[in-house]
Formats: C-alpha cells, structure tokens, sequence
C-alpha cells in the first residue's frame, strides 16, 4: 500500500515504522474474514483492511471525522488478522500508533474520556480495585442478576509469605494486577508447580501491572511508566542470575515479550527492556523448553475444553503447547470450533463495547460448551473472568488443572519451601 506520511507528524519517533507497516499491506483482504467484528458487523471499516487504510488517510494528512476512532474503538485488537496476513503485516502495532495520534487530533467526549480515566486509575492497582470489588460483593445481591453476574471474584488476600519465594531465584514470577485480586489461585498454581520441581522462584513485590491496559487506551507515557517500574523491579534478580521471567496471564505476557519495542526509544531502559522481553516465557512454553515431567493422573473433571487466548495463540504465536501439557498429565481435550476468535474480553474492551463483547461470548459459549465438557480452561484472566459470567461450567487457568495432577501432599496445601539455589 503507497503511503506518504504528512509532514506534520515527521516528528513522531514511530513514523517510520508505521510508514513501513502501511507499505508491507498489498490489500489482498485476507485478513477480513478471520476478523470478528467484521463477522458480526459486516463493514469493511469494522475489519483490518478497511481499518488499516482509515490509519492510512489520517497519516497522509487527509480530513478525518470521529467515525474513523469509532471503527478503530471496535477492534478488539486480538490479532487474529496478524495470524492470517500472508504479508506479516504488524496491524497491533500500527493501531497503536494510529490511535496514539488520531485521539489527541479528534478528541473524545468526555463521558468517554472519564470512563477511559477511572479505568485507568482502579484497574491496575490492586489495593484500589481490591476494595471496589469487595463493596461490589457486598451489594451484589440487590442488583439485577446479569448485572451482579458480571462483578469479579474477590477471594481473600494472598498471604504475604506466598507473594516472595527464594532469595536466590531461577524464575521470576509476576503476580499482575486484576489476577492477584480477582484469581490469585493462578499463580499459586504455578508456585505449587514449581516447588513440584523444585524450582526456586520469586515474585518481586514492586513489579506490578505489565502496563497493557493503559498503552491500549492511547495511555502510553502511564504504560511506558509501568513497565520501567517492572523492569526495576526484575532487574536485581536478573543480574543475580534469574533464566527466566514467567507470566501466567498470557494478556500480560504478549505485553512484556513486547517491552524492547516499547522502549526501544529509552536510551536509559531500551537494553534492558530488550533483555526482559527475551527472558519472559509463558509458563507452559517455558515447562515444554525444559522438558519437566509430570505424573498422569485420573482427573474427576476429565473433559476439557480449552479456549487459547487471542494473547496467546495470535500475539504469542504458542498455539497447541498447554494442550501439549494438559493431554500428557491426563486430561481429554474436546475439539473447539472457530478457536481462532476472540471470546469479546479483550483487556477493558468488554466493559468499552458491552454488545460487541457480549455477541463473542455467546458464540464462544456456545463452540466450548457444544461437546458438554467438565470445565473450560484458559490461560488469560480476562478471558476467564468473562467466560465465567454466562459459562454453565467452571472456568479455570490450565495451571490450576495442571497443579491438580500433582501428588495429594501438594495439593493438600504442605508446599514445599522454595528451594534455595
Ligand atoms: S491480509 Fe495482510 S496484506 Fe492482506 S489486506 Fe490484510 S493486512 Fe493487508
Ligand atoms: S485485531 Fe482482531 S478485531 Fe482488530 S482488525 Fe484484527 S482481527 Fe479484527
């Protein structure tokens, strides 16, 4: 796709890079039929081609009316377009791009600008959104039953002994912001995985969110913020001899794969964020690189329907490896049709475009429950969360399943001390 950039935004740092993704689109359209708004909408606007060439006009300096922000909005940003494009066309990082520029140029109402901010400053800090949730728990019940459906879990604080780990870890651990408050059990899942092993590892108490949610609400100084604070906060342990960063909310770890973009520009922070993005795994890729063994078990809840996270099979390109895993410890693992698409979560996309969010779901629902499994699993605690408002079954991180194939001692809550290195 030919694109000259306007002289106006020649000061952008980015441009160069946006101009180059604009070039690598030959606007075969591809991408169009694997995109779910452009399913469930049917406008060419609404999928990645008609999107990409809206960023395209902007950037060129053409007229452009708040109609383009809506159809950029829409996107879920899962990057299923990414996975089908022939062209490897980098679309998540030109929207992000596009959107930094179009939204100060068009402004936003500002109900929308105060929903954007509250977002921002609640959702990653659990010690704001922790009591929010505990309020909302408490008045559930005289609320409408679809909207008390909707309020998140807030089970009891982790104890602070479970939050630190080994004085000399091998593995770095993060324990995220909406999944240390609204599903802790995840990550002490994969702290009862790793004593398993006996593989000593630690979660640094000043990292925090990854930084996600805000770079994709055009937040990006906040996000760039988030992610200098995490990598502060790794950097000791990674100096000390830490292999390995693993992030077990697949949403937050396609974000850390991806600080050394982020902050390529940061001659303070880029070579360090360059090496924390080497270093962060998925847990489940990372048990399949060191090839661990785990007992097989009979698991009482044996079906499963697994629902790969659009952060996980699209962003991370990791496809297929936590089926690896849950299959070898015992599990049966239902066929998903249209596993490709996205379930409407989305980050802070299902609380911004509620009847998008909501039409994923219902199909989503409708492809994991077709084969009646015991329980969904996933690997992302926002797709869990909003599964688990309209699922007939229980939703669970596959950590969770994998943790439960370990022997009854573990389980039973007599946790092994991290091994010292
Ligand atoms: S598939 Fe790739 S090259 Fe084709 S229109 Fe979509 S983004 Fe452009
Ligand atoms: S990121 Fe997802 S919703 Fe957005 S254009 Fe690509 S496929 Fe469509």
């Amino acid at each position: 796709m030919q694109c000259e950039i306007a002289p106006n935004f020649h000061n952008d740092e980015d441009m160069a890079e946006a101009e180059a993704i604009l070039r690598s689109c030959v606007h075969c359209g591809f991408c169009t039929a694997t995109c779910p708004t452009y399913q469930i909408l049917g406008d060419e606007l609404d999928g990645p081609r008609g999107r990409i060439y809206l960023i395209k006009e902007f950037l060129a300096g053409a007229p452009t009316s708040s109609e383009s922000l809506t159809h950029l909005d829409r996107c879920l940003l899962c990057r299923a377009c990414e996975t089908t494009c022939p062209s490897g066309v980098r679309y998540a990082r030109l929207v992000e791009i596009g959107r930094r520029n179009l939204e100060p140029h068009l402004g936003r109402p500002a109900s929308e600008r105060l929903q954007r901010a509250l977002l921002r400053s609640i959702i990653p800090y659990p010690q704001r959104l922790r009591p929010l949730l505990q309020i909302a728990q408490c008045v559930k019940v005289v609320l409408r039953e679809d909207w008390a459906r909707q309020i998140p879990d807030c089970p009891a604080p982790t104890a602070a002994s479970e939050l630190e780990g080994s004085k000399q870890p091998r593995v770095l651990l993060l324990a995220g912001c909406v999944q240390s408050v609204s599903t802790p059990a995840t990550n002490l899942a994969l702290q009862k995985i790793l004593d398993y092993l006996q593989i000593p590892w630690r979660v640094p108490a000043t990292a925090g969110c990854c930084g996600a949610l805000s770079l994709h609400l055009s937040a990006e100084e906040e996000a760039l913020g988030f992610m200098r604070r995490n990598i502060d906060a790794w950097w000791p342990w990674i100096e000390q001899g830490a292999q390995a960063i693993l992030v077990s909310a697949s949403g937050c770890g396609a974000m850390v794969k991806e600080y050394g973009q982020a902050l390529q520009h940061d001659p303070a922070y880029a070579e360090k964020a360059r090496r924390i993005a080497e270093l962060a795994r998925d847990p489940g890729e990372w048990l399949l690189e060191e090839k661990f063994e785990f007992p097989s078990f009979a698991p009482s809840q044996r079906k499963v329907a697994f629902h790969s996270p659009c952060s996980l099979q699209h962003a991370q390109r990791l496809s297929g490896k936590i089926e690896i895993l849950l299959q070898r410890v015992g599990y049966d693992l239902v066929p998903v049709a249209d596993a490709h698409l996205c379930c409407g979560s989305a980050g802070s996309y299902s609380l911004l475009q509620p009847d998008l969010a909501k039409e994923l779901r219902e199909r989503k629902l409708s492809c994991l429950e077709a084969k009646a499994p015991d329980c969904i699993a996933t690997a992302n605690v926002g797709c869990q969360l909003h599964l688990q408002q309209e699922a007939g079954v229980p939703v669970r991180h596959w950590l969770e399943l994998l943790a439960d194939a370990l022997p009854e001692t573990l389980r039973a809550g007599e946790r092994q001390s991290p091994t010292q290195a």
